[in-house]
């Protein structure tokens, strides 16, 4: 599942294909659960504005127009934003990943699950979000219109304080994992990055939050900001089915030192890294380096 770095790593890469660019024309398939806004209206909409920016909410991308207008895109569990430059091997069907080597696969062709698809006045690149699964989302606010999925986000993972948890978790009897995961107090944090700062931070995921020290709540914050900003460097995690929207995979997961290493000896003390449920999410941690 995308997680913030490759959220964020997708609007890098996105922004200059989609913002100040105008809209010739927008393509989607049927309307389905994937279109919060239905497919007719998005493309009355879109056709003719030129997007002015692009920003990132949590794990929410937030295309702006010219009036106000807000276009939300969540990539969800398998989503991918990415232009017609895109080569990937994921792209592909299974048959066809088979009967072709990397180097001679041509440009990506819109599929079924390409769900939408923007072509641009200049002839440039085409935007694809394609999502196969159709966990993602895509939804219009009008000017000014409030959304509550948006407006209840915490602060953004990247510039989480040691404070900032420190004071959420006064109230809180759940598991420290539990309050980073909960969006309202930090948007982006999901399992993977998780279990990965509580690994460095040497806390244990299941720890009540309330029982923590501010101590520890700034060790927390400070390796859910470094871990998050190392993936970012490194492309992000490509587990699971995300890729970067240039096509390339992410380098993250060869860095992870817990997560989906359940039985594999810990790289610090050699003890075998345990996996529980958490907050119902699989967990991973080190018995030996956390406590
Ligand atoms: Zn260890």
């Amino acid at each position: 599942m995308p997680e913030l770095p490759e959220v964020e790593i997708t609007r890098r890469t996105i922004e200059p294909l989609l913002v100040g660019r105008e809209i010739a024309d927008v393509k989607t398939t049927a309307p389905s659960y994937f279109f919060i806004t239905p497919p007719d209206v998005l493309k009355k909409r879109l056709r003719g504005e030129a997007l002015v920016g692009l920003e990132r909410k949590g794990k929410y991308l937030v295309a702006e127009g010219k009036d106000g207008f807000r276009l939300l895109l969540h990539l969800g569990m398998t989503g991918q934003l990415f232009s017609s430059h895109a080569r990937s091997v994921r792209l592909l069907s299974s048959t066809a990943r088979s009967s072709l080597a990397p180097e001679e696969q041509g440009a990506f062709e819109p599929d079924r699950h390409t769900h939408l698809q923007f072509k641009f006045c200049d002839d440039g690149p085409d935007v694809f979000f394609r999502d196969v699964r159709k966990f993602g989302k895509v939804m219009l606010l009008a000017p000014g219109e409030q959304n509550e999925r948006l407006d209840r986000l915490g602060d953004d993972a990247l510039d989480v304080t040691g404070e900032k948890l420190f004071g959420a978790s006064r109230k809180r009897k759940t598991a420290i994992k539990a309050l980073l995961l909960d969006q309202s107090v930090i948007a982006g944090v999901g399992n993977i990055y998780a279990d990965e700062a509580l690994f460095y931070a040497g806390v244990r995921p299941g720890r009540r939050a309330l029982g923590m020290t501010r101590r520890e709540c700034e060790g927390i914050a400070t390796e859910i900001r470094r871990v998050l900003k190392r993936s970012i460097e490194t492309g992000g995690s490509s587990i699971s089915d995300y890729i970067a929207p240039d096509g390339t995979d992410g380098a993250y997961q060869d860095e992870r030192r817990v997560y989906a290493r359940t039985g594999e000896a810990c790289y610090e003390c050699h003890s075998p890294i345990r996996r529980k449920l958490v907050a119902q999410r699989g967990t991973h941690y080190c018995p030996q380096c956390q406590s």
